[in-house]
């Protein structure tokens, strides 16, 4: 198909030498086939053989990245619980028998589409159930199913007793075991390799403990090495100083969530060429919202709070060094639902200090570019592709305006006022967390 969107306000997802994105008003956007063929003032477009889309002058900007996703549930509020939650036991009962595997399958394809619908057009996916996460990849790569371009880590590298061993990570005991998980997992058809290399507040038990160090330094040397020979990246889970230092001093390539960062770790990052994935949105409520509503108990709020000051901490120091920062939610995790990135945004905002234009360049171009897919993601510019959020306002006000798009284009496939399966008591306790009630 081929279309000119004509009266847009075009945020095309670049900051001028201002450090801005404009609005550029009145403009018309043609769209042959999956590709963005121009960009004209409103009249000076062809229309000859193309459907017009009138946005009437509705704001028009790429299609959201985000950096860091889960896709075994919809980040429901939780439940109060009594004792350890067993998620290895929870997690591989969704993938016992092939009929629950399927059953799972079509969970994740329905959580992929919420993502498409909410304006997110490509994601990762950094620690899944199996290959489930590829599959359903594949599935949408082939107009199987409808959702968002994914690029998969499929199941992550963890060790016994580490960071979601056994659910959506291995349990490697020996760098021999996780060489050769490391193999099974690239025999899965994987884009990116996940490591979990410190604890995380779901599975600490100590104050302070979210950010103790799992994985050996050799572990995840080796792996890194592997990978990188093999032309993979990898990310690692990381939530401690030592962590970090760990991680970069062995090859990772994205920290996810971070820490205080010290100078000797801004250097690595740098000779490393290194990017900090932000994740403000799962550690916010466990910091931030009553006890009540979290049932983390004392130590899990004291160790939301460790999380989160580590992550803006780490996003600012590298901001104010030259490195990358992207931005990712960690759906899945409670209260980060598939439909929700808008929240992280105005996170970055709130607590890093970066202006709303910074925020949505960095949603955007600055995470394409740590995919190294700017080439074809990221802004709207001609040639690259046709991924396009739409909204009734302008979101540089106020992030909520991608609450509701009026309108998602994925590949030049346009997704008219999509509707979104909502959890009110997720968005009405977020709400409130926002609002300062
Ligand atoms: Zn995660």
């Amino acid at each position: 198909m081929k279309y000119v969107f004509t009266n847009a306000s075009l945020l095309d997802g670049r900051l001028n030498e201002k450090q801005k994105m404009p609005v550029q008003e009145h403009m018309s956007i043609t769209v042959d086939g999956e590709k963005i063929t121009g960009i004209y003032r409103d009249g000076e477009a062809p229309e000859e053989g193309y459907t017009k889309v009138d946005l009437k002058g509705r704001y028009l900007m790429p299609g959201l990245i985000n950096m860091h996703v889960h896709t075994i549930g919809r980040g429901e509020a939780p439940k109060p619980v009594t004792g350890k939650v067993d998620y290895k036991a929870i997690f591989s009962a969704l993938t016992a028998t092939e009929e629950k595997k399927q059953q799972t399958l079509q969970m994740i394809l329905g959580i992929l589409k919420m993502h498409l619908y909410s304006g997110v057009t490509t994601l990762r996916t950094v620690g899944g159930l199996k290959d489930l996460d590829g599959v359903a990849r594949d599935m949408i790569a082939e107009g199987k199913a409808e959702g968002p371009r994914v690029l998969s880590c499929n199941t992550a590298i963890s060790v016994p007793g580490g960071h979601m061993a056994g659910s959506v990570a291995t349990e490697s005991a020996s760098v021999a075991d996780a060489l050769k998980d490391l193999d099974a997992i690239i025999a899965s058809k994987v884009d990116w390799i996940k490591l979990m290399i410190t604890g995380g507040v779901m599975d600490a038990s100590a104050e302070g403990e979210p950010g103790v160090l799992r994985m050996p330094p050799e572990m995840v040397k080796a792996v890194c090495d592997k990978a990188h020979a093999l032309g993979y990246r990898v990310c690692a889970h990381v939530e401690s100083p030592e962590g970090v230092r760990v991680a970069l001093e062995n090859g990772v390539d994205t920290i996810e969530h971070g820490a205080k960062l010290d100078q000797h770790m801004i250097d690595l990052f740098r000779e490393r060429k290194a990017a900090h994935i932000c994740t403000i949105s799962p550690a916010a409520p466990y910091a931030l919202m009553p006890d009540s509503m979290t049932h983390s108990g004392e130590i899990g709020q004291k160790n939301g709070g460790i999380v989160m000051h580590g992550i803006i901490d780490c996003a600012r120091a590298c901001l104010d060094n030259g490195i990358p920062v992207g931005l990712g939610t960690d759906a899945a995790c409670n209260f980060i639902t598939p439909y929700d990135m808008w929240r992280e945004l105005d996170y970055f905002v709130k607590y890093d200090k970066v202006s709303h234009d910074f925020a949505l360049h960095t949603a955007t171009q600055v995470n394409a570019q740590i995919l190294h897919m700017d080439d074809t993601i990221g802004t709207v510019e001609p040639g690259k592709c046709a991924d396009f959020l739409v909204t009734d306002y302008n979101p540089l006000d106020d992030f909520a305006a991608m609450r509701q798009p009026a309108m998602v284009v994925t590949k030049g496939r346009i997704i008219d006022k999509p509707v979104i399966d909502r959890l009110p008591d997720v968005d009405k306790a977020l709400d409130e967390l926002r609002a300062g009630i």
